[in-house]
């Protein structure tokens, strides 16, 4: 097991940064997932701790020990990739267990290693097989197979998943949280699904060019994002914004036509966004007080829960997931939305939101049109 420490990292191609001054701690034995939109940083992040890519700047530290310079081969860790990359011409076993013979380990430890492997994988039936003889699931426990046998202190996994259908992935994904249970080892893990990330990690850092927006556990980030971009990022469908504005009474307007919340502690900070996730939203009659008015346009039923899509003004669509069953307004209808004080996020200016949770309840004192 082993800890991980980066501090200041930085990565840039020619002009281009790609990461920015990163300070991440990442403790024995936890399990710590990067997620970002494409393009942010997640693999170059994984790769530098691997030594697969040299920092522009900056230390990494494995353990304690300072591996910044240290070649990829020396660090201890073991990577698997999304192209799972096995040798096509060896057969299961042999792809397993090359990296032992070549490291000159004796044929009775790697037969026990490989033996143990092949058992927590359950891939003992497949050990004469070539890789072009298998699914793309068993080529991913082949992979992580060949990552196990040499008992890395760290794990590094880069979208393993990505290439296996929806039920694979969901196997896989049980497979990868129980084996980090079994072995206890560290594990990194970037990804792009969400679902992955808030099933797997104790921690997930969040990326977005190339900077740490907010690291937490998965509940934090979802209950507590530190900003807008955290709070859109998680969550499927995504957080529903609106702009708002904050006059001198400390009311905040906002919506298509200007309802109104009135929360006395605002007054200094001047909210110019507002958020409502979509589980948070009721539809009722548009007759009912204390609601926002909009268009039903349509329902998704995925059989256990729907999304309906309210339009709320030409350029403004919302939606509300729920788990029971969504009245099958006729597309076009006038509906009310409405919600719980306490599920409003509010975000300053610059993005960061402003902490009202606790207090908004007995704040709030009308909302109006
Ligand atoms: P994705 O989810 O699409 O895989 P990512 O968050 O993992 O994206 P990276 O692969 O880390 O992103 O790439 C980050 C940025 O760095 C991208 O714009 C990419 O084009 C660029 N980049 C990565 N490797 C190199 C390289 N060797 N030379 C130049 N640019 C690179």
């Amino acid at each position: 097991m082993a800890s991980v420490t980066l501090k200041e990292v930085s990565k840039s191609f020619g002009a281009f940064d790609v990461l920015r001054s990163i300070d991440l701690d990442v403790e024995d034995g936890e399990f710590v997932v990067f997620v970002g939109p494409s393009g942010c940083g997640k693999s170059t992040l994984l790769r530098v701790i691997a030594g697969l890519v040299p920092v522009s700047q900056g230390i990494v530290s494995i353990d304690g020990e300072e591996v910044t310079d240290v070649p990829a081969s020396k660090r201890g860790v073991a990577f698997v990739f999304q192209s799972y990359a096995l040798y096509p011409h060896m057969n299961v076993a042999r792809n397993i267990s090359f990296a032992l013979e070549t490291a000159r380990m004796t044929k009775a430890e790697i037969g026990r290693r490989l033996a143990k492997v092949a058992d927590m994988l359950k891939i003992g039936h497949l050990l004469d097989r070539k890789p072009k003889q298998l699914s793309g699931g068993q080529r991913q426990r082949v992979a992580i197979g060949r990552a196990l046998v040499s008992q890395p202190k760290l794990f590094l996994f880069d979208e393993p998943l990505s290439n296996l259908d929806a039920d694979l992935r969901m196997e896989m994904r049980f497979e990868i949280a129980k084996l980090h249970t079994e072995v206890g080892a560290t594990m990194i893990y970037v990804t792009h699904d969400q679902t992955e990330a808030m099933t797997l990690a104790d921690r997930i850092v969040i990326l977005n060019h190339g900077r740490i927006e907010q690291v937490g556990t998965p509940r934090e980030l979802y209950d507590h994002p530190a900003n807008k971009f955290v709070a859109g990022f998680l969550g499927s469908p995504r957080m529903n914004f609106a702009p708002a504005r904050s006059d001198e009474r400390g009311r905040v307007i906002t919506g298509p036509d200007g309802f109104e919340l009135s929360i006395d502690q605002l007054r200094a900070q001047k909210p110019t966004t507002l958020g409502l996730r979509p589980e948070a939203l009721e539809i009722v009659s548009p007759d009912k007080s204390g609601c926002i008015k909009g268009i039903f346009e349509r329902v998704e039923d995925l059989g256990y829960e729907q999304i309906a899509y309210i339009r709320l003004s030409e350029d403004t669509i919302w939606t509300v997931r729920s788990g029971g069953v969504i009245p099958a307004y006729a597309s076009g209808s006038r509906i009310g939305l409405r919600w719980k004080p306490e599920d409003i996020y509010l975000f300053n200016d610059k993005d960061q939101r402003i902490e009202t949770r606790s207090t908004l309840e007995p704040a709030i004192v009308g909302i109006s049109r």
